[in-house]
């Protein structure tokens, strides 16, 4: 059924020659499958979606700059999740062994920052209903 289907391989090198990808970029969008790491969102679905796209840094690079282009530290985002999740470090410390960390538990790591990016889009998700409520005028009981 997949017969004609090409290879991960193939379809980096298809991005980086017929797109200009930059090589990490090709190799993160094809591992993820142009989705976002974090919740999901299919980055290839509409122009909106695809122009929200962005590369994320597992941990940041404000405090891991030597971990800015490890591609283990490299991951696929839309822009929402890249946004709330800012500089927050899933270490919530500066431990040596990142890089380790980074190779051997990444997805454990991207676990994490889920269920971190899950409260903090409750909280925009309150707001927003309150806004909305506001804004378009039901904000009077009764
Ligand atoms: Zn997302």
């Amino acid at each position: 059924m997949n017969s004609f289907k090409t290879e991960p391989d193939e379809r980096v090198g298809e991005l980086i020659e017929e797109l200009d990808f930059h090589p990490l970029t090709a190799k993160i969008y094809v591992k993820y499958n142009g989705k976002c790491a974090y919740c999901g969102l299919d980055l290839l679905e509409t122009t909106v979606k695809y122009h929200s796209g962005t590369i994320d840094r597992i941990l940041p690079k404000s405090k891991y700059p030597e971990l800015e282009w490890e591609e283990s530290n490299l991951t696929l985002s839309c822009f929402s999740c890249s946004d709330l999740k800012g500089e927050y470090d899933v270490l919530e410390s500066n431990p040596e062994n990142a890089l380790e960390l980074l190779a051997n538990h990444q997805e454990n790591l991207i676990y994490k920052i889920k269920n971190e990016l899950s409260k903090r889009m409750q909280t925009v998700e309150n707001e927003r209903i309150r806004v909305k409520r506001i804004i378009r005028g039901y904000n009077k009981a009764g």
